[in-house]
């Protein structure tokens, strides 16, 4: 069999994958996706039940690129986000209103996340390949390195000016590189689930942090709420073998009454937490992005909000100019050591003080107990009442910080921007 030269080979075809691959189609590059799992439409994959708290500024870049509007009428405004102790004293309220936005994010269902994508990769003209995973990856050769994909049909070799390896926390791709990674499982994981309460939710969001586990309630479409119950294994085992009706009950002791009674609205699923972080993200014509590269605890939901950065970034390291009506030029070579360098720079402060911060909430937090608590509720008071404090915590929760937004909102539709 022949070997195909596509210029960009991705492994992995979760949303971090799908979203890199459409991109880069359209800047203009033959784009190669290959995903283990079977193609979106065979009916075999498992429910996936969260709903992503995505940030005021990656609905923005999901706008920029025309991405949006498909998933808009799925998804629900976060208008104010509660953060309190169970427990304890001290809570802080963070309102939209208050920092002149409608909203300060909004929850999508993963289930509408996914075929949005695959659309968009369809529409970009990815060559997209289903039950397909990496065998093997040879030493970066000129300016091309060769991959081999184990098929339905098959292996076969694929070489690829540029290898991006999205294919999350455990990535084969990034061991075959020999990357290093620093990795903690903590001793955690988190059961997500909808429930539907008696009151209306009013697009409020609530995390609460027990001494079990942070706990958060996110607003979704009509009326329900995505549950998302972090806590020890053992305890998650147990409330996977009770019935519904006796998890819900706990739920309830756990959350408290402040939208009524919470009645079941959807299965469960767990979800095994762990802290990945590969301090350097390239190596040569290649590059780790998303999971790969940084999975953080769900306690703040930043994780894809953070991995979405990594798509803009790469667009940003590849961009080489403007023509005169907008349109942006990229590098002809996607795989130049110099881009490379360039993007791990780029986003080396962002993934660095993201996978802290979150790393801190969750084992900082995880026992909110004791003098700690006390400690985390006096805090909590002071930054509720200061105003500069609750500003910048809001804009943290907005993820507003810099994106090339000229860029992204001016890729042409299908690929044919590459210089
Ligand atoms: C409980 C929970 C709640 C979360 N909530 C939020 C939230 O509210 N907001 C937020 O921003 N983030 C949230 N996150 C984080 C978010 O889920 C991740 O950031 C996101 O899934 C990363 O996507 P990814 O594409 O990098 O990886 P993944 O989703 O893991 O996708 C990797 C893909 O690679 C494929 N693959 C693996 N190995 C191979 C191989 N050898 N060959 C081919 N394909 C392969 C897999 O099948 C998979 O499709 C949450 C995470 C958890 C666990």
């Amino acid at each position: 069999m022949s070997t195909q030269t596509p210029d960009i080979a991705i492994i992995g075809g979760g949303p971090v994958g799908s979203l890199a691959a459409a991109t880069l189609s359209r800047a203009g590059y033959s784009v190669a996706l290959f995903e283990r799992g079977a193609a979106p439409n065979a009916g075999t994959t498992r429910p996936d039940t969260r709903g992503y708290a995505l940030a005021a500024g990656s609905v923005q870049m999901l706008d920029d690129l025309g991405y949006w509007s498909s998933v808009a009428e799925q998804a629900s405004p976060i208008r104010s986000i509660v953060v309190s102790r169970r427990g304890g004293l001290g809570r802080v309220h963070l309102n939209a209103r208050d920092h002149g936005r409608a909203a300060l994010g909004q929850v999508v269902p993963a289930a509408a996340l996914d075929p949005m994508l695959h659309e968009a990769c369809r529409a970009a003209g990815v060559d997209r390949h289903y039950d397909a995973t990496l065998a093997g990856l040879d030493p970066a050769e000129g300016d091309r390195r060769t991959l081999h994909i184990r098929g339905a049909k098959g292996e076969a070799a694929w070489c690829a000016r540029l290898i991006l390896a999205a294919d999350g926390v455990g990535s084969p791709t990034r061991k075959a590189l020999g990357l290093p990674v620093q990795r903690l499982r903590y001793d955690a994981d988190a059961l997500v689930f909808d429930v539907r309460p008696d009151r209306p939710h009013n697009g409020q969001a609530f995390e609460r942090f027990t001494d079990e586990g942070p706990l958060a309630l996110l607003p979704q479409a009509d009326g329900r709420m995505n549950v998302v119950w972090v806590a020890p294994p053992p305890t998650c085992e147990q409330r996977l073998e009770q019935t519904e009706a006796e998890r819900l009950r706990e739920l309830q002791a756990r959350f408290g009454w402040a939208l009524g009674r919470l009645r079941p609205a959807g299965p469960v699923v767990r979800f095994p937490l762990e802290r990945v972080h590969a301090p350097q993200p390239v190596a040569e014509r290649a590059l780790l992005l998303g999971n790969a590269a940084h999975s953080v605890h769900p306690v703040a939901g930043q994780g894809l909000n953070l991995s979405l950065r990594d798509v803009a970034g790469l667009l940003g390291a590849l961009r080489t100019g403007r023509q005169a009506d907008g349109t942006p030029t990229f590098a002809a070579d996607p795989g130049a050591a110099a881009v490379l360098e360039t993007y791990a720079n780029a986003r080396r402060q962002d993934v660095g003080s993201v996978v802290a911060a979150t790393d801190f909430l969750a084992r900082g937090l995880m026992h909110a107990a004791g003098l700690r608590g006390h400690g985390l509720g006096a805090g909590m008071m002071a930054v509720d009442r200061l105003r500069p404090a609750r500003d910048a915590l809001a804009r943290s929760a907005m993820g507003l910080g810099p994106l090339p937004r000229h860029m992204l909102a001016h890729l042409p539709a299908a690929g044919e921007g590459a210089a």
